[in-house]
């Protein structure tokens, strides 16, 4: 489980961008995380609170925001969420897709108190 190291570099951010903009507080941490990434956001929240014990973070709420992953198949062009339809174009049957969004993971939004 890769989560906790993610969860403790996010915290390390946080805690940067309050320094550098004087914030005492954090009220509510927003990530954004991708249907196709490789990070599982049920974990990141399982992680949470050991991440963020000893930070300025702990009593920070998380909340997790999830970003379809949609792609388009190469053969047909038809857009679909990969992740609902099995990786597999249901229109035409072709597993060969572009990824258009879902592997994304960031800190979308930081609430200050
Ligand atoms: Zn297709």
């Amino acid at each position: 489980m890769h989560e906790l190291g993610i969860v403790i570099e996010v915290v390390k951010q946080v805690e940067q961008f309050a320094s550098e903009h004087n914030v005492k507080t954090i009220d509510t941490l927003v990530l954004e995380i991708g249907e196709l990434s490789s990070v599982i956001p049920r974990y990141i929240e399982e992680v949470y609170p050991m991440a963020v014990e000893k930070s300025m973070l702990k009593n920070t709420k998380l909340k997790i925001e999830i970003t379809p992953g949609l792609g388009k198949c190469d053969d047909c062009g038809f857009g679909y969420n990969i992740a609902q339809n099995n990786r597999t174009c249901p229109k035409c049957g072709s597993h060969d897709w572009t990824i258009i969004s879902g592997k994304e993971f960031n800190i979308k939004e930081i609430y200050t108190a």
